[in-house]
């Protein structure tokens, strides 16, 4: 992580582009940090402006311009912060964002204007989600999200498992991380002792928006993961000039099931102040969806949804509206 770029100007004299991004590079990434790990950066092609992977770290200028019912919190996280770093919007599962640090900046990312400073669940000890799990027996699943869960080290994460297995009602124990598709290195020994000593069923929820992020160092990480039981599961986002045709969702979601990960959810883009040129409209969007319903298995179509702030669940758009003709 030490390692990524931060400067704009390595960024783009490393794809061999010219200086003509740099002012607004600078400009966008003095309002959230330009960050690229050099595995994910290896992934893109050179002297292309349009890269798929570009797009999702390159800063623009445009996230400088306000636009209309774009906000700093478009999901309501403030309001469902019940404890230091614990979010609960949904019955059965809390969510812990434990740092705030991640291994990539994505330019869409809906925690770009998040306070993690009074926000981490991991300080002394993870004693927020004992709390909060010891006044809620029915939670059965804690989420491990972020920032980035991965970008903790093996000892934080460690701290985890004497309170977890002291709770039998956690049954499951969900990671949201992008970072063993970033940094596919960060799978390793010690992070694969520690999933074999969590005696509860994991899952991790990756973040893959492009087939082109599926290399073969990610096969291998999936793979390791996958020989110890953990179930892999994908959310991508619908991004304006990254995925926004059904050939790339086509692809990516059959590129993800080769690599051992089920497509889960397709996340309309959240409305966070700086991302609005990422927007696909919702004519051109259910057409995109609809056409992966119709070229794909069903088990490899993910959910199309939504965030919707005090919502009991992700809002689907689009479910059992297909056929044209009801049958009789
Ligand atoms: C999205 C989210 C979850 C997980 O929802 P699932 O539909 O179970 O994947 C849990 N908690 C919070 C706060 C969330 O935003
Ligand atoms: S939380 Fe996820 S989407 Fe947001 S910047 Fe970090 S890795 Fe990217």
């Amino acid at each position: 992580m030490a390692d990524a770029i931060t400067d704009p100007r390595e960024l783009l004299a490393a794809l061999d582009l010219g200086s003509g991004w740099l002012t607004g590079a600078q400009e966008a990434a003095a309002l959230f940090p330009l960050r690229v790990p050099r595995p994910y950066l290896a992934r893109m092609r050179r002297g292309c402006p349009d890269d798929p992977l570009l797009r999702q770290v390159l800063p623009l200028r445009e996230e400088g311009r306000a636009a209309a019912g774009f906000g700093p919190d478009p999901v309501g996280d403030r309001r469902a912060l019940v404890a230091a770093g614990i979010l609960q919007k949904y019955e059965g599962r809390a969510l812990a964002t434990a740092t705030g640090a991640c291994a990539i900046h994505c330019r869409y990312c809906f925690r770009r204007h998040f306070p993690y400073g009074e926000a981490n669940a991991a300080r002394d000890g993870w004693r927020a989600v004992w709390e909060h799990l010891d006044k809620n027996p029915a939670i059965a699943e804690l989420i491990l999200s972020g920032g980035d869960p991965l970008s903790l080290g093996e000892d934080r994460l460690a701290q985890l498992l004497p309170g977890l297995a002291a709770r039998p009602q956690v049954l499951r124990l969900r990671i949201h991380t992008r970072l063993p598709i970033v940094i596919p290195a960060r799978i390793d020994d010690a992070f694969m002792d520690w999933i074999h000593a969590a005696r509860l069923q994991v899952v991790m929820v990756l973040h893959v928006n492009h087939a082109q992020e599926i290399d073969q160092p990610v096969r291998a990480a999936m793979s390791r993961l996958r020989a110890a039981g953990v179930t892999l599961l994908n959310q991508a986002v619908l991004l304006a000039g990254v995925n926004d045709s059904a050939d790339a969702q086509v692809t990516l979601c059959e590129t993800l099931f080769g690599a051992g990960i089920l497509p889960y959810y397709l996340h309309v883009l959240d409305h966070v102040a700086g991302a609005a040129h990422f927007a696909v409209a919702p004519g051109p969007m259910m057409a995109l969806f609809r056409e992966m319903e119709a070229r794909l298995p069903g088990y490899l179509v993910p959910k199309l949804v939504q965030e919707q702030a005090g919502a009991p669940a992700k809002v689907r758009l689009g479910a059992g509206a297909l056929a044209p003709n009801p049958v009789e």
